[in-house]
């Protein structure tokens, strides 16, 4: 449906890559999630999809027709690509139904289609209204109803839940992907939080310095993580360097880089006996209550600081600490 084809682009003349070399492809029906940190390049790669910026290399196309390419370019209005963006970017000046209209300004049911809109995003009987009578939430709302009024082939999401706090977010998310499996549109639906990725993709795909380096599904990416970077997204991670080998008496194999996942350090003496092959010896220097677990900072023997959670209630000044090899993440790095 959507295929991504050695996409670069540059700001600088080649100088820096906001995105290189990036490839990868849709079907029809999939709810994407791309991830990555600020400035990795998910919405220079938004733009070069949606139309609004060109290539340097590479191609976009949509169900069979090239968008863009070194030699062509489709304009965006002709793209059938939906966008909602961060900032909810209604017209100010027009009311709710007049923004849902804009978009569908020539089709010849457009009063039926924009109240279609609205019922289906739950705002039925908000059309009058201005943007700004209306909470964060139903303004984003309207944003989605506006960009699902074309039917377009493609819908993408950029940060839509950023501008909302956390409460309202969990909530908005899922109703707004209650709306688009309903619709059974393509999503391209960009975030920095794992967690909202993790609860609506099917499929995550992992931008760093603007390159791909991972696509997969959910569930593997935190089992089977390309490199450290993408670990550390999905949950704090620690690499396992000569220091914290020497602590464990873990000597591991010096070509690889391994990394632990810091709920999967144990603390519990039970745990400690049947479930870990490495233990060590660590200095409690600091406790953390949060809400019914305990985050403990430890000092290790060689030095090293650990942050470990726990829900043990009674902690000792000095306790042990171990994980199982099977736990080990190793990378090729
Ligand atoms: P993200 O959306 O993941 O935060 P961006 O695509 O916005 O990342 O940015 C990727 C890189 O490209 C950053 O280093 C950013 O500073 C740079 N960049 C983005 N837009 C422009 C622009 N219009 N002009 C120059 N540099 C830009
Ligand atoms: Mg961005």
């Amino acid at each position: 449906m959507l295929k991504i084809d050695s996409l670069s682009k540059s700001y600088d003349k080649g100088k820096n890559y906001a995105l290189q070399d990036v490839s990868f492809e849709l079907k029809s029906g999939d709810v994407c999630a791309i991830v990555g940190e600020s400035g990795s390049g998910k919405t220079t790669l938004v733009r070069l999809i949606a139309g609004l910026e060109r290539p340097d290399e590479g191609s976009i196309s949509l169900s069979g027709k090239v968008l863009s390419s070194v030699d062509q370019f489709t304009q965006p209005e002709k793209r059938k690509i939906g966008l909602v963006f961060q900032e909810y970017a209604l017209f100010p000046h027009l009311t709710v139904l007049e923004n849902i209209l804009y978009g569908i300004a020539k089709q010849k049911d457009k009063k039926e289609r924009a109240q279609e809109m609205l019922d289906l995003v739950g705002l039925s009987e908000m059309g009058g209204r201005y943007p700004h009578q209306l909470s964060g939430g139903q303004q984003q709302r309207v944003a989605l109803a506006r960009a699902l009024a074309p039917n377009p082939s493609l819908l993408i999401l950029d940060e839509p839940f950023s501008n909302l706090d956390t409460m309202l977010r969990t909530q908005l998310r899922s109703q707004v992907f209650e709306i688009i499996e309903k619709t059974g549109v393509t999503v391209l639906f960009v975030t920095h939080d794992t967690q909202d990725a993790l609860s609506v993709a099917d499929e995550i795909l992992i931008l760093q310095n603007g390159k791909v380096v991972q696509k997969d599904a959910a569930s593997n990416l935190y089992v089977k993580p390309n490199n450290l970077y993408v670990a550390s997204l999905f949950g704090n991670t620690v690499r396992i360097n000569k220091d914290l080998q020497n602590a464990f008496h873990c000597p591991l194999n010096e070509e690889c880089c391994h990394a632990i996942r810091n709920e999967k350090i144990k603390v519990n003496p039970d745990e400690l006996t049947t479930d870990c092959d490495y233990i060590t010896t660590a200095e409690v220097i600091k406790k953390i209550a949060l809400g019914d677990a305990v985050q403990l900072v430890l000092k290790l023997e060689t030095g090293e600081k650990l942050t470990v959670t726990t829900r043990d209630k009674n902690i000792a000044d000095t306790i042990n600490i171990g994980f199982n090899s099977k736990d080990i993440l190793e990378f090729n790095e």
